[in-house]
């Protein structure tokens, strides 16, 4: 996994990629092509702000992590680096759930490294967020890539899982 590959781009017909995302769902329509030739139905979900379900929170419950003080969730492994999609199948399973322990050692790091305040030891606010990225104009694609600088460095201050390995920053200038 390198850092690239958290890169998002916005296409021309204002369609935002990235490759984790495409990756992520070239899977999600393997498994989804597998199910439907057992007879089973499956709907690829789009985003939560299409969709209202939040990606995490499911997740959380199928046991892949738990959110961390910077509204991750994070995984064991992979901590806050890894894209999430939502397969809606009617496939019934009759595996018992196992939750995932915390992995967020609420060391503190993302809540005094987030430039924006958005991030406090009991919540996250994300309007706060939202409302530092956009001054920073990262929902304005930039560049001949088109691409969005988005904010990582609650991601990237987090101890927790393995870094995605990166020559060059492509999110320094943004800071
Ligand atoms: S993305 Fe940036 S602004 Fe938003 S919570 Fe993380 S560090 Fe703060
Ligand atoms: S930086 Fe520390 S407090 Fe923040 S999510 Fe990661 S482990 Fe938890």
């Amino acid at each position: 996994m390198t850092r690239d590959e958290w890169r998002w781009f916005v296409r021309q017909d204002g369609t935002e990629h990235c490759d984790a995302d495409d990756r992520c769902k070239a899977v999600c329509g393997e498994i989804a092509q597998a199910l439907g030739r057992c007879g089973y139905r499956t709907d690829i979900l789009p985003y939560p702000g299409e969709c209202g379900v939040q990606f995490r929170s499911v997740a959380q419950a199928a046991g892949m992590g738990r959110t961390g003080t910077n509204a991750f969730l994070l995984h064991p492994v992979w901590g806050p680096w890894i894209q999430l999609r939502l397969l809606a199948t009617d496939v019934v399973s009759r595996e018992t759930l196992v939750c995932s322990s915390p992995a967020c050692t609420r060391c503190g790091g993302c809540v005094t490294a987030c430039p924006a305040g958005a991030i406090l030891k009991d919540s996250f606010d994300g309007l706060l967020c939202h409302s530092y990225r956009g001054g920073k104009g990262e929902y304005t694609p930039f560049g001949p890539e088109r691409e969005l600088k988005y904010c990582t460095i609650c991601a990237d201050v987090c101890p927790i899982g393995r870094q995605p390995k990166s020559s060059t920053d492509p999110f320094k200038d943004n800071r």
